[in-house]
């Protein structure tokens, strides 16, 4: 993971796209605690976070499927995992992630959401209505803070003027996310206030016991 890092932040510009490693390292608490046996990722990058899903579940051997769209890094990630060799429990699924997820059978006991901010409403309700995510599993969703820009369009003073519109988008995106996540009775959610904002989704024990 450190390599790979360290690789990403000298070739892409936009490399603060990848997870920091103080989260990488929270996820791999988190995987490690859950014993996950399948784990789903939309929005691969470079494979940094899926590697961190790989090293956090060497006990159980667990099957990770990583969806990604953007050619070059398909490209970037497909290095990551022929030079680390780590192809025997990860599989990368190029394309849009909606028509990926459509592709999909069975429970997944992690769900990690980052990719295209406006897809997250999309991509969390398909899960819960095709139930993918395992009784006692969670999804995460990462930079729902969106820089701050889900809060306020004055709470980043020093977002850059480059980004700023982007990040905006994003922003309205991610509110709408998370009034969809509040008015879903199937789940419970809880909103961390920790790197750009991290949203943690299980079922709702009276909808599992249905
Ligand atoms: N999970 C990675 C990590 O922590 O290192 C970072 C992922 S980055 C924030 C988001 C990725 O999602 C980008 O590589 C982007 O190309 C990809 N992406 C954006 N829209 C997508 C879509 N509709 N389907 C699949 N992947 C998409």
């Amino acid at each position: 993971m450190n390599e790979v890092w360290e690789w990403t932040c000298g070739k892409f510009e936009d490399a603060d796209k990848m997870s920091s490693p103080l989260q990488g390292a929270t996820m791999k608490f988190l995987a490690e605690w859950q014993q996950a046996k399948r784990v789903l990722e939309i929005g691969c990058f470079t494979g940094y976070s899926a590697l961190a899903w790989y090293e956090a579940t060497e006990s159980t051997k667990a099957e990770i499927i990583t969806l990604e769209l953007d050619p070059k890094m398909i490209a970037a990630s497909r290095r990551t995992f022929d030079k680390y060799k780590v192809n025997d429990r990860i599989t990368l699924i190029e394309g849009p992630a909606q028509a990926s997820l459509a592709k999909l059978s069975g429970t997944f006991d992690i769900i990690f959401v980052d990719a295209n901010k406006e897809g997250y409403e999309g991509y969390v309700k398909y899960i819960l209505d095709k139930q993918l995510l395992s009784p006692h599993g969670f999804i995460m969703c990462d930079n729902i803070f969106a820089r701050g820009m889900t809060i306020s369009t004055d709470a980043n003073p020093t977002l850059p003027e480059k980004v700023r519109p982007y990040w905006t988008e994003c922003g309205k995106a991610l509110k709408r996310f998370n009034t969809f996540c509040k008015n879903d009775t199937r789940i419970d959610t809880i909103l961390l206030p920790v790197y750009d904002g991290v949203t943690l989704i299980k079922w709702k024990p009276s909808t599992f016991l249905e």
